[in-house]
């Protein structure tokens, strides 16, 4: 069968139009991250899982979405990976694992 295709394989530098792409998708990201964190607001309710504390628009920017597994990658439109932790519960959350280390290195 035809279709293999062998040789070397070249990794050309990204050109301007290929940067300027890729920080498109990048900026694509952070819009569908924003947008999972305002579906779980709707889903579960401006208040934190873990403390209770209610928020409303003046302090909603405090309250933020933790992925139950850890993987942001990872949500199911019907909220079930998601929970609402205010900052400070958030990083109690984060402090336990690995994952805090990895958290502190990305935001
Ligand atoms: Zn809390
Ligand atoms: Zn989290």
């Amino acid at each position: 069968m035809a279709g293999r295709s062998k040789g070397p394989r070249t990794v050309p530098l990204p050109s301007a139009d290929q940067a300027a792409a890729l920080l498109k998708r990048m900026r694509g990201e952070i819009d569908s991250n924003s947008n999972y964190r305002a579906k779980s607001l709707r889903i579960h309710g401006p208040v934190c899982a873990k403390c209770g504390r209610e928020f409303d628009s003046a302090n909603l920017n405090l309250l933020t979405v933790h992925h139950r597994d850890g993987n942001h990658h990872n949500n199911p439109p019907d909220g079930s990976n998601w929970e609402n932790l205010c900052s400070h519960c958030h990083d109690d959350e984060h402090s336990r694992g690995v994952l805090g280390e990895y958290l502190s290195k990305t935001t």
